[in-house]
């Protein structure tokens, strides 16, 4: 992209605009407010983004959730400064530059909300209301799914968590999806029978479900690195060593929804052993590209998937580029 004002003004505060912007209408970058409002003092570089419409000039981070005009930028920059000087930013050319690209904003009609530029395309998602959740028990009081998940070594904390229930007509097992605003967007059951067509089922509320949102997107945190695994069950089964993980539910997910995990800049996938890994893993590194920090990790020999591996061996196994302080083991 041109340099144009915007990114200088990003530049003159601190933040580092790399070359690939995804979007016309936006100028995506770091946050300036790194320092202060962000854990380890860094966001990733895609967290913040500067709507470039005319008198409309909003700067929006997903993170941290500041927002404001560009001048409000240089102010809270300066206050933050004052209190604990962790940066110098040339506050001179930021503040002309501030005026400067207001002015300059381009003329773009239809440019795509903050979300949107983050997260692609918006489809209003369709929320499954409680009354329809609540149709279907909870997993301890369901013999069949208390048993199947001891199978599975999931655990009550575990289950709880992911506030599992049970569709005792289809006899699955089945686990709440919920967006990144916390609401119930999606269903997603497997069966206990060994004999099925369909092992694992997404239901539909009203014939709607919303096959772009991820296992996980309730308690993600974009700051620390994110493990992507296939499937629910590889999911309970690392979440107990390493609470941000998530899932997009299916073994080869689309670029579209890749995309929604884009804020988190370090990616460290556990995909099944095989063929379908492969494609996977392969499909994440073409979908996030250089910008990103991404390790493909696998079950060890003579394990499937995450699922079947014991707490150890996922300790063991995300050791190798996770912190330890950050894993737990029992
Ligand atoms: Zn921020």
């Amino acid at each position: 992209m041109k340099k144009g004002p915007t990114v200088e003004f990003l530049e003159a505060v601190g933040s580092t605009v790399p070359k690939s912007q995804p979007r016309t209408g936006w100028v995506i970058s770091d946050c300036p407010f790194g320092p202060w409002k962000h854990e380890n003092g860094k966001s990733s570089d895609h967290v913040f983004g500067i709507r470039t419409t005319p008198g409309d000039a909003q700067a929006n981070c997903f993170a941290c959730g500041w927002h404001g005009t560009l001048s409000d930028i240089v102010l809270e920059l300066r206050r933050l400064v004052k209190l604990n000087p962790l940066a110098t930013p040339d506050f001179k050319t930021a503040g002309a530059l501030a005026l400067k690209a207001q002015e300059e904003f381009e003329l773009e009609l239809d440019t795509p909300d903050i979300e949107e530029m983050l997260f692609g395309p918006k489809k209003d998602l369709h929320v499954f209301p409680n009354w329809w959740l609540e149709s279907f028990p909870l997993w301890q009081d369901v013999p069949f799914a208390v048993q199947y998940l001891a199978e599975r070594n999931v655990s009550k904390e575990t289950a709880d968590f992911l506030q599992i229930r049970a569709d005792s007509n289809e006899k699955r097992v089945c686990f709440p999806v919920h967006d990144f605003k916390q609401r119930l967007v999606g269903f997603h059951g497997r069966s206990v029978l060994e004999k099925t067509d369909l092992r694992y089922r997404m239901y539909l509320q009203s014939g709607k479900h919303n096959q772009v949102v991820w296992l996980g997107e309730r308690w993600v945190d974009f700051e620390q690195p994110i493990v992507v695994v296939e499937g629910p069950f590889d999911l309970a089964a690392v979440l107990p060593v390493y609470k941000n993980v998530v899932s997009p539910l299916f073994a080869n997910p689309s670029f579209e929804k890749l995309k929604r995990m884009a804020p988190a800049f370090e990616w460290i996938t556990l995909y099944d052993r095989g063929k379908g890994g492969d494609a996977g893993r392969e499909k994440v590194t073409e979908a996030l590209g250089s910008d990103y920090l991404i390790h493909h990790l696998q079950p060890p020999d003579g394990v499937k998937d995450p699922g079947s591996m014991s707490p150890s061996e996922i300790y063991d196994t995300l050791k190798v580029v996770l912190p330890k302080s950050s894993l737990a083991v029992d």
